[in-house]
């Protein structure tokens, strides 16, 4: 094979990031062509702009979890590489029932000292199941947990007698979830609880936007770039993959010595994968990870950052919509005169909003201002809605983790050259798409360097 001819499906950060890093990391020259669906590079990270004024703000990814106070950051490091300017991101106080509980005190100021006691104890059973040092090493396990992790976080919370208690910590976790308790695993549960403390995890966002992750990639992949080609199938021909793709109507087929499908669990079924093994094989790879959760965004300009007194922060999570996530999306530029909200619904409250209209949701995001905040409706200029059902994943790795080989190469016997990346592999985030992608790149630069080692 003299120059390997690399075919990646799908232009967002996961194919992205596959096509940088075996650009970086082979041993020689190879053809990348990337197909993507769509008109434009970056998925589900998305900064887009009002149309009444030059805001920005976050419509899907909306932060980046930092790690790298234990260890290794390979995302961290990724955006420093590119030259891409961070800036923290605080919060997480929860407003129920229009009082903002923002540390303990308040918790037992605000709702009694039973509910503080229970907060006090939940606390401490999510502390000692996992460690800071644990929580970092958690999305990597090699191979099958044991005990498999069939029982659900609600079994967890149902521990939590007092209902303000329950209610604080579900309002608290809902959007980073994505779903219900009972549709999720005990440790996901609990890793999204304790992410919130900083001694777990910190946040960040990009300056200037998110977006700006994937443009930098894109300025430096030396790649064919197929937009709108919308890729039906992936199969084996003779030695090769054969990819058949359509392009406002015209179907075209290539062949590669490799194709990377850097599709999104939901999306994995737009692509047909034909062959005796390899069709059931992507059906189990499919049936692993079918635990889909939803995101629905709404997002609001207003004339000035009217709450800036009672907050500071750059998020709050609000009892709303079953649990919602408030974002100051204007905190993230400091120069913004406006002010932007946005709200984060998750979970089964997604499919219930989806179908209603976007004047409909963004009233409904105005009627769930906390009272002390109502005044603020009176300076709406433009509202924005992105809905994301099924673009997340509920129990991300499934219930039993899979070896790292196998979750990334569903068919080695037949399709040895046919790998799969993707967020829902790990933890449903950019740092796992990222990792998932760099184990992919490194497993083709390994086999084309022992391919050079039998030539010579
Ligand atoms: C609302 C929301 C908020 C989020 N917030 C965060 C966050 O704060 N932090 C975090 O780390 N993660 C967050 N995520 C998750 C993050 O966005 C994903 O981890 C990441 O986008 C996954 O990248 P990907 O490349 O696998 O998929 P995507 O970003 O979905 O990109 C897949 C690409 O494939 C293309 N495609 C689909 N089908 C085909 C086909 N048949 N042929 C060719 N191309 C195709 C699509 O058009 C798309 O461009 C959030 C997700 C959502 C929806």
């Amino acid at each position: 094979m003299s120059t390997p001819q690399i075919a990646i499906i799908g232009g967002g950060p996961g194919g992205l990031i596959t096509a940088y890093t075996l650009q970086k990391i082979l041993d020689r020259p190879a053809r990348i062509t990337l197909f993507e669906a769509s008109g434009r590079l970056g998925g589900k990270i998305l900064t887009p702009q009002f149309r009444s004024a030059p805001v920005r703000y976050e419509a899907g990814a909306a932060e980046f979890y930092d790690y790298s106070m234990f260890d290794e950051d390979p995302l961290k490091d990724l955006i420093a590489e590119l030259g891409l300017p961070i800036r923290r991101m605080g919060g997480p106080a929860v407003i129920m029932r229009n009082r903002i509980l923002a540390n303990m005190d308040d918790i037992r100021d605000q709702l009694g000292t039973r509910s503080y006691q229970a907060v006090s104890q939940f606390d401490r059973m999510a502390k000692d199941h996992m460690t800071p040092q644990e929580f970092y090493y958690s999305d990597y396990p090699e191979g099958r947990a044991a005990p498999p992790l069939t029982e659900r976080f609600n079994a967890v919370m149902a521990d939590v007698a007092e209902p303000q208690a329950r209610q604080f910590i579900e309002n608290l976790i809902h959007s980073d979830l994505a779903t219900e308790p009972k549709q999720t695993s005990v440790p996901y549960g609990l890793q999204n609880y304790l992410m919130n403390d900083p001694a777990y995890m910190d946040l960040y966002g990009i300056e200037g936007g998110n977006e700006l992750l994937p443009q930098a990639l894109i300025a430096r992949i030396n790649a064919v770039i197929r937009l709108e080609h919308i890729v039906q199938s992936v199969s084996r021909h003779e030695n090769q993959m054969r990819v058949v793709s359509t392009h406002r109507g015209v179907t075209r087929q290539d062949d590669f010595d490799y194709v990377v499908v850097a599709l999104p669990h939901n999306h994995l079924k737009s692509v047909a994968f034909p062959g005796d093994r390899l069709t059931p094989a992507i059906e189990r790879h499919y049936a692993h990870y079918h635990y889909p959760a939803h995101y629905l965004r709404i997002t609001i300009l207003f004339q000035t950052p009217f709450w800036r007194q009672a907050f500071e922060d750059s998020y709050w999570m609000l009892d709303q919509f079953g649990g919602c996530c408030l974002y100051d999306e204007s905190s993230r530029d400091p120069n913004c005169v406006h002010g932007v909200l946005g709200w984060l619904l998750a979970g089964e409250s997604v499919p219930q909003k989806s179908p209603l209209s976007d004047e409909q949701l963004i009233a409904e995001a105005l009627d769930s201002l906390p009272d002390f905040l109502a005044h603020g409706r009176s300076e709406f200029v433009e509202g924005r809605v992105h809905r994301w059902a099924g673009a997340v994943n509920a129990l991300p790795g499934g219930v039993l983790p899979q070896p790292h080989d196998q979750r990334h190469r569903p068919e080695p016997i037949e399709h040895p050259h046919l790998f799969l990346v993707g967020d829902y592999l790990y933890d449903s985030t950019l740092n796992g798409v990222l990792d998932s992608a760099e184990y992919v790149a490194g497993w083709i630069a390994a086999q084309l360097a022992a391919t050079s080692q039998e030539n010579r």
